[in-house]
């Protein structure tokens, strides 16, 4: 069965684009048959996974119109050993256009049914907001995967993320759950991330990967070159955090569907 995992925080700037692509490569990388869709309409996801978004026919956003099905827009990123469902920036209509549709909600869960078969896992990008594309993420998605700085008010932001997460499993997604939380861009010098990190730890406590993703420019250089960290520079500290956590990834899964 295909695993679906919102990769969601509704700041931006948080490492949630940088996380899915790159996780999307480290499960590849260790054999798994990955699909990363794109739900953000910048197109980051998109273009990190090395296709141009400005040249795209149709996108996730005529999928979630149901006007093209999803197998006709799945691109392959060459170097990232994953599929790819891409977006650009037309999705930032779909959430006006998706209002007078029935079932708006549950669209992208409907797409990705139909893809079922082909993928271990499908990860999504999710926007910096906690609209309705997210809401489509988290009705779809099996789990999230929370990507935090270990900042002052990360934890603040953290409870609208639980809260929308807690009302979806209320009413579209009984069985959704968090997958984990992971500390990104981290500096273990910091005393205030740290302090962050023991206060998340006393919260969720083995929902926090121990794998912890250190700030690392060629996280940063990678997608100008439409390459994940892995293709990049595969001895990178960064592609070598996110390849641990693929593995810590597949680690947990097995260990909780066992
Ligand atoms: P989001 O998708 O949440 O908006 P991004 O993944 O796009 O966040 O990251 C925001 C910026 O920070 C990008 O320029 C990205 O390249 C950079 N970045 C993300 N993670 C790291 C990291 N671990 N080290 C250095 N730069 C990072
Ligand atoms: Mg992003």
């Amino acid at each position: 069965m295909m695993r679906v995992i919102a990769v969601a925080n509704q700041k931006g700037g948080v490492g949630k684009t940088t996380t899915a692509v790159n996780l999307a490569a480290g499960l590849a990388e260790l054999g798994r048959r990955v699909l990363l869709v794109d739900l953000d309409p910048q197109g980051n996801a998109t273009m990190g996974s090395g296709v141009d978004k400005r040249t795209l026919v149709h996108t996730v956003y005529q999928v979630l119109l149901g006007q093209v099905q999803p197998q006709e827009i799945l691109r392959s990123s060459a170097r990232g050993g994953y599929d790819l469902l891409p977006a650009n920036r037309e999705l930032a209509g779909a959430e006006v256009e998706m209002v007078g549709l029935g079932r708006r909600e549950v669209r992208l869960k409907a797409s990705l049914d139909c893809l079922a078969g082909r993928y271990d896992y499908a990860l999504i990008d999710c926007p910096p907001a906690l609209n309705l594309l997210t809401v489509n993420a988290l009705a779809a998605a099996h789990a999230v995967l929370i990507p935090m700085q270990c900042e002052y008010y990360a934890l603040e932001g953290l409870s609208d993320l639980v809260n929308t997460i807690k009302k979806v499993k209320a009413g579209l997604n009984p069985g959704i759950e968090i997958e984990g939380l992971l500390r990104v861009m981290y500096d273990p010098r910091n005393t205030l991330a740290q302090q962050v990190s023991a206060q998340l730890k006393r919260h969720f406590g083995a929902k926090v990967f121990d794998t912890v993703i250190p700030r690392n420019v060629r996280l940063a250089e990678a997608p100008s070159h439409g390459l994940t960290a892995l293709a990049y520079d595969r001895s990178s500290k960064g592609a070598q955090a996110y390849l641990q956590l693929a593995q810590e990834f597949i680690a947990r899964e097995t260990q909780t569907r066992a």
